[in-house]
């Protein structure tokens, strides 16, 4: 059993750190000043220059296919990549990227979708939820009927990144109600002069999700992406593409705060001295710490299972359920040792806390990862001994 990274690896690691500490912590005051005034944390501008200038070191599309220009990393590496992106709150990520399912895409679709958007030129979402359903996203009403060469697209979609910035949507709609996901639900790609239209959604986050309304809106039969009537399996494939991520961003938030708390608990005198002195203090630190470790395990395992080729889902869900139930936990007992400063605005941690409690929401609810564990064990599927 080899858990040591090889070379090349680290020296990857160790660019994205870099540029970390560089060219993106040293933007996070700016960050929070502009998000307190109510406008994005990065410009377009900023995020562009950045992203330029990563590409200038040929870090560009991660985890894009090297035939697309990308780098093709593995997952172990894209995890660790994402874990280094994840100690800064700076809302940055690295050009030359496309949804997973955008690889579908026919021949016309591909110069039309894929090549613009993997070149930073197009902007997509993906839209699948609905006011009625979140989790149960089988139940979707959105619809979409033949009608001489168009399909007709009506619904609303709710609750969708990026919904507000997009030029173009990937929206499910029930083309055959009697099979609904079983066969009839298909994926369009929908251009925004289409006509359908947008409108943020406010959240106790810094996240600007958006509802999407499509009344009547024509598209040719050219805009189905894969087949008419396969969508929901591409739907779950967007949605599994890369559940280890979010955690592994998630841990990098982790570590870096658990360092913010032990600089504070060093230095913050009472009663003669140092809280780091006081046994409460210390096991916050120790529960974290152990946290963090058996996070950091769990997101490599799930990110390994995928390099590996192996059904990597259950994995992929134990992750994102400890992720995100211990990141709040975390960034708690953070905010505890920081006392009345972390609940100030001049620190991130309240920033932070916000911004985490998504994790146990979206790409699937806490219950709806604890319902998968749950089926994949009891139905046989894996083993409670795990791989070993
Ligand atoms: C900021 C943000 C960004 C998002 N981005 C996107 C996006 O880009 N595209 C997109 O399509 N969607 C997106 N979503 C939607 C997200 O995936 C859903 O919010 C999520 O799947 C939960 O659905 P829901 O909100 O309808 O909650 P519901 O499904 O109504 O669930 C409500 C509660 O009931 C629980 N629950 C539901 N079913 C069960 C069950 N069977 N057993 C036990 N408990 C259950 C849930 O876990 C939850 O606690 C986003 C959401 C947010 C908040």
């Amino acid at each position: 059993m080899d858990l040591a990274l090889r070379e090349e690896e680290l020296a990857i690691r160790d660019w994205v750190r870099t540029f970390v500490e560089r060219e993106i912590v040293p933007l996070e005051p700016e960050v929070l000043r502009r998000e307190r005034a109510g406008e994005p944390g990065l410009t377009g501008a900023t995020l562009r220059s950045l992203q330029d200038k990563a590409r200038q070191s040929g870090f560009w599309g991660p985890l894009t296919p090297e035939e697309y220009g990308g780098m093709g990393l593995s997952a172990v590496l894209a995890a660790l990549v994402e874990r280094e992106l994840g100690r800064s709150f700076v809302p940055f990520v690295f050009g030359g990227h496309a949804d997973n399912i955008l690889y579908d895409a026919n021949a016309a679709q591909r110069e039309e979708y894929l090549l613009p958007t993997i070149a930073g030129e197009r902007r997509s979402c993906f839209a699948i939820t609905e006011p009625g359903a979140g989790s149960d996203a089988k139940a979707i009403r959105t619809s979409a009927y033949l009608d001489g060469d168009e399909w007709v697209i009506t619904g609303e979609k709710t609750f969708i990144t990026r919904g507000n910035e997009a030029d173009f949507s990937m929206v499910f709609a029930v083309t055959d109600k009697q099979r609904g996901a079983d066969g009839g639900v298909t994926c369009f790609l929908v251009d925004r002069d289409r006509g359908w239209t947008s409108a943020l959604i406010d959240t106790m986050g810094e996240w600007g999700p958006a509802s999407l309304s499509f009344e009547g809106v024509r598209v040719p039969r050219s805009a189905v992406l894969g087949e008419v009537g396969q969508g929901f399996a591409l739907a779950m494939r967007w949605i599994g593409q890369g559940r280890y991520l979010l955690p592994a961003r998630a841990l990098g938030s982790c570590e870096r705060m658990v360092e913010m708390a032990m600089e504070h608990a060093r230095n913050r005198v009472t009663f003669g001295q140092p809280i780091a002195e006081r046994q409460a203090i210390q096991w916050m630190i120790a529960d974290s710490a152990v946290e963090i470790e058996a996070l950091r395990w769990l997101v490599m395992s799930a990110a390994w299972q995928v390099d590996q080729g192996l059904d990597s889902r259950h994995a992929q869900s134990i992750a994102k359920l400890y992720g995100g139930i211990k990141a709040n936990e975390i960034v708690d007992r953070v905010l505890q040792i920081h006392g009345g400063m972390g609940y100030t605005r001049e620190l991130p941690i309240e920033r932070w806390y916000r911004e985490l409690r998504l994790l146990r929401i979206y790409e699937g609810t806490d219950e709806i990862q604890r319902r998968t564990i749950a089926r994949n064990l009891l139905r046989g599927h894996v083993s409670i001994r795990g791989t070993l």
